[in-house]
């Protein structure tokens, strides 16, 4: 009797300390402690010991009992500390790992042209008007004394909608609407998508114009003169030289296009041998606004007398200011999203 306690004793204690989880524990304790367990047989077999020898045995059982089930207790929370401490230490966040990088946007190099475009014309008093992208026939080209037959419609591929609607070839019809809805003193500028049947490394179906206007009882060519040279000299260089050709547009009497001296080449070559300017072919000049008085017609049609106001009126490509600022020969660049391309700016 003696023999079989001391060798349980020692089996069960061994073990006990050498189970690694609660379902390893448990199966201990049946074995030794549960209904059928070695210790509750042996305490079952106490009855058949001589009356004598009862006492003591019983006393050395209760005491293994006492034991076991301390030890199973003291190994049962040792388990389960070890493992939640072990579960603590996984869900550990690691301040020190880098985190997930916020990418910075940038603003597209159109959209900085244009807000630089409108800004300069802002200091100069002017206010910003946009227009629908759809629009009618009638502000496109009509009131802006481009009749149906006229010959200019043709230099405007259109992208007709249904119903007679186009979309707008140009910004211009914005002026209309503008002086349709109001009285002068008018001083607005009108940045915008145009669109037009054309696609090529400098044409894009779809463009921007800045288009603006200045309406009052006086305005005159020199006004004209002095707020398009202004713009120029801010967006492009103060010693960048401006000229003024004559023109024609339906809309404006008298037109002209207005140049800036060659960004690249400023209209010089450093000897015979070098090669003309890929940009301005040599000329020495860029295109970059077309112009004019506005005409007494398109002041008719929006119920303004021509012999009490007078005003002129301007356009310019967005994508041509902006490509040769930063020296973009593809238009189709600006449209492609290729990030390559667009992280260059801002
Ligand atoms: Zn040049």
């Amino acid at each position: 009797m003696s023999d079989s306690l001391d060798s349980l004793r020692e089996e069960t204690l061994v073990r006990i300390d050498s189970s690694r989880n609660e379902a390893e524990i448990e199966q201990l304790r049946i074995e030794a402690l549960g209904r059928k367990g070695r210790l509750t047989l042996l305490l079952r077999g106490l009855k058949d010991l001589p009356a004598d020898e009862r006492p003591r045995v019983g006393e050395q059982l209760n005491q293994l009992r006492q034991l076991l089930e301390a030890r199973i207790e003291d190994r049962l929370e040792l388990v389960k500390a070890r493992d939640k401490e072990k579960a603590l230490r996984e869900e550990t966040i690691d301040i020190t790992l880098p985190g997930n990088r916020w990418e910075r946007g940038r603003i597209h190099p159109l959209t900085a042209v244009i807000d630089e475009i409108v800004d300069i014309f802002w200091g100069m008093g002017f206010e910003i008007a946009r227009g629908p992208d759809i629009e009618d026939d009638y502000h496109n080209f009509e009131a802006l004394n481009i009749p149906k037959d006229h010959p200019a419609r043709d230099m405007q591929d259109t992208f007709f909608v249904t119903d007679g609607r186009l979309l707008r070839t140009h910004t211009s019809p914005v002026q209309i609407r503008t002086m349709e809805n109001r009285q002068p003193p008018l001083q607005v500028v009108v940045p915008g998508a145009v669109y037009r049947h054309d696609d090529d490394a400098t044409h894009s179906p779809m463009f921007h114009q800045v288009e603006g206007f200045m309406v009052d009882g006086d305005i005159a060519f020199s006004d004209l003169k002095g707020v398009l040279t202004h713009f120029l000299k801010q967006v492009f260089s103060e010693k960048a030289g401006v000229r003024f050709r004559p023109s024609f547009f339906p809309f404006t009497e008298p037109s002209a296009e207005i140049d800036i001296q060659c960004v690249i080449c400023s209209g010089y070559r450093r000897n015979a041998q070098e090669q003309h300017c890929r940009v301005c072919k040599g000329s020495g000049w860029l295109e970059i606004i077309g112009a004019g008085m506005i005409d007494p017609q398109v002041f008719r049609f929006v119920g303004y007398d021509p012999e009490r106001v007078s005003g002129f009126a301007f356009g310019m490509g967005v994508e041509r200011i902006a490509m040769l600022k930063y020296s973009i020969d593809d238009i189709r660049l600006f449209f492609q999203n290729d990030l390559r391309f667009l992280r260059q700016f801002g």
